[in-house]
């Protein structure tokens, strides 16, 4: 399962090189003197498809400014970052490489975002509080009253319902508490991006999983994971229903992902290959090939393409096979 991480990060440099912001997230091993950190340990806990979201600056102009995705799983290393900075000392790092970095269309204040949720991000204290030995490790705390930043918490965790009481659904849009309403508008609109790459990369794992790790294709012999996609037959953002269900998902390498996807072609309800005429072109070799793998059926796994999917793509890429 896909989980989301914050890191907290003041300096702009923060490491240098291909340890700087958005390729990393990386902590030393021990405090000077000895002794493990929590908020630092956590970068070995990041799983590849992750996704960090990034809160950067000192407050008061401390902003989530975006989230990036991690490309394999944290580790441990020797190997030092260019500009250690006060963690020099250190003869050992974590470190998780990330991807994709995407930014926030707006980036979002963390103190207007303490004042508009705070209700809710009390609440998740309280929540949290109460769960014992797996209570999460969060970023921030309560301070005479107020809500702040934890000193020190570089990667914290963001479950669910952390990810709601900071950015809610976007659903307050008008009232007379304008301020609140902006925040949770740009945000909810933001993080939807954020949900919605999780569920993505999730869903496209859990594909992989039901074709055995390889293209469906008639007679293709993809298997290298770097290569091959879990997509979807109805997209993702076409379709809610359909959304996450193992029977909206084909196993595809990167060419059959995207001839599939342009709509070169599709699968008639028998779950054969239906070349799309419209498409096809004669110098093509891919058009060649979907051609004389017309009618055959694709490699089936336990969990057969829903109609309503296929139908959805017909609709589509505008073809009736
Ligand atoms: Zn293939």
């Amino acid at each position: 399962m896909t989980a989301i991480y914050l890191e907290m990060s003041r300096d702009e440099n923060h490491g240098g090189g291909s340890w700087a912001f958005t390729n990393c997230v990386w902590a030393p091993t021990e405090k000077q003197g000895g002794g493990r950190w929590p908020f630092w340990s956590k970068v070995l806990q990041i799983k590849e498809g992750d996704v960090v979201i990034h809160l950067r600056g000192i407050t008061p102009k401390a902003n989530f400014v975006g989230y990036a995705i991690a490309t394999k799983d944290g580790f441990e290393t020797s190997t030092r970052p260019p500009n250690p900075g006060k963690w020099d000392y250190c003869s050992s790092f974590y470190r998780a490489d990330l991807t994709g970095y995407t930014p926030f269309h707006n980036a979002i204040n963390l103190v207007n975002l303490f004042e508009s949720r705070g209700v809710e991000l009390n609440a998740y204290l309280d929540t949290n509080k109460k769960r014992g030995t797996s209570k999460r490790n969060v970023f921030f705390v309560r301070q005479s009253g107020g809500l702040q930043c934890l000193n020190g918490a570089y990667l914290s965790d963001v479950d669910d319902d952390l990810l709601l009481a900071l950015l809610g659904g976007g659903e307050e849009i008008t009232g007379p508490e304008s301020k609140r309403a902006v925040v949770s508008v740009e945000t909810g609109v933001q993080i939807a991006s954020v949900r919605s790459r999780v569920g993505q990369a999730r869903f496209s794992s859990e594909i992989k999983n039901l074709y055995g790790h390889s293209c469906c294709f008639p007679g293709c012999s993809i298997s290298d994971d770097r290569f091959l996609i879990g997509s979807h037959i109805a997209r993702w953002s076409d379709n809610e229903k359909l959304r996450g269900k193992m029977g909206n998902g084909l196993c595809l390498c990167l060419i059959h992902d995207k001839a599939f996807e342009t709509g070169m072609f599709t699968l008639d309800q028998y779950y054969c290959v239906f070349a799309n005429p419209k498409e096809m072109k004669p110098d093509s070799e891919i058009s060649m090939e979907l051609k004389a793998n017309h009618g055959k059926q694709i490699r089936l796994s336990a969990v057969k393409p829903l109609e309503d999917a296929l139908l959805d793509h017909w609709i589509r890429v505008g073809v009736e096979p």
